[in-house]
């Protein structure tokens, strides 16, 4: 049994928290919605952030990360997401005029720069640690975006936020056999079919009418990425239109077994 640990998700609370972050190993993390807060001074540790796309809920905490560990940090933190998301980085975000350019501040205690960027292809498989990999595949968003599978072995977990589509999801569930687990979103009711189309997300409908044509049975399903206004309405619609599925709305520090 492996472990990744979810932070974000449903707080109705600390909207702040409201960004995801998925943790896998102390120094790989998926995205960087919550990392602060989540994380506290651990964040000093993280070496590679995986980037799903470059919208502020998936990339904020690297702002924060990067300024306020910068003295603690030993090696550069490593960017891995597609070239668009990268570009969209370094020109509208960490680029000198919203934030410092990392890419071009070395680091005080340690060799290189604070910030490296390194672009990643959907359908290559890359390695995190000697048992696990990391797979991107692409999901269907209003940005160029990709989502992970991560793997161990024989079992391997789908993490798809955020996506419109799930024919990405679909296609990787049928080719990749160890997959056990799947993290999908679901951002808005179901009466808001109009805004989840033209925001390129998801309602409780569309997402079971989705997985209608999933062949493979018995996986258990995640739910993440749920607008904070809806939460209770979203949970009751899953409730009712999950028929067989074995799902699960994830919490902030909650912890997927796969
Ligand atoms: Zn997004
Ligand atoms: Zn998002």
């Amino acid at each position: 049994m492996y472990e990744i640990k979810v932070f974000g998700g449903v707080n109705y609370q600390e909207i702040h928290r409201q960004g995801s972050v998925f943790m896998f190993n102390e120094k790989s993390v998926i995205d960087a919605g919550c990392l602060l807060t989540s994380l506290g001074e651990k964040c000093a540790d993280i070496e590679t952030i995986w980037l799903t796309h470059s919208h502020l809920d998936h990339i904020v905490d690297i702002a924060f990360v990067l300024d306020m560990y910068y003295v603690q940090r030993k090696v550069p933190l490593k960017i891995r997401g597609l070239k668009e998301t990268l570009e969209a980085l370094q020109k509208h975000f960490l680029n000198d005029d919203i934030w410092p350019d990392f890419s071009s501040i070395t680091l005080m205690h340690g060799k290189g720069m604070s910030l490296e960027y390194e672009a990643i292809k959907v359908g290559e498989c890359y390695r995190i640690d000697e048992e696990t990999t990391i797979e991107p595949f692409a999901t269907d968003h209003t940005v160029p975006s990709c989502g992970y599978i991560v793997s161990k072995e024989n079992s391997a977990i789908l993490i798809g936020t955020d996506t419109h589509s799930l024919e990405g999801i679909i296609a990787s569930v049928s080719n990749k056999k160890a997959i056990r687990a799947l993290v999908i979103e679901c951002s808005f009711p179901s009466a808001f079919d109009g805004l989840a189309k033209v925001s390129k997300h998801l309602t409780p409908a569309l997402l079971f009418q989705g997985l209608k044509s999933l062949e493979k049975k018995g996986l258990k399903l995640y739910i993440n990425h749920i607008k904070p206004s809806y939460v209770e309405k979203i949970t009751e619609e899953i409730q009712a239109m999950k028929g067989d599925w074995d799902v699960t709305i994830l919490k902030d520090g909650d912890t997927i077994d796969y």
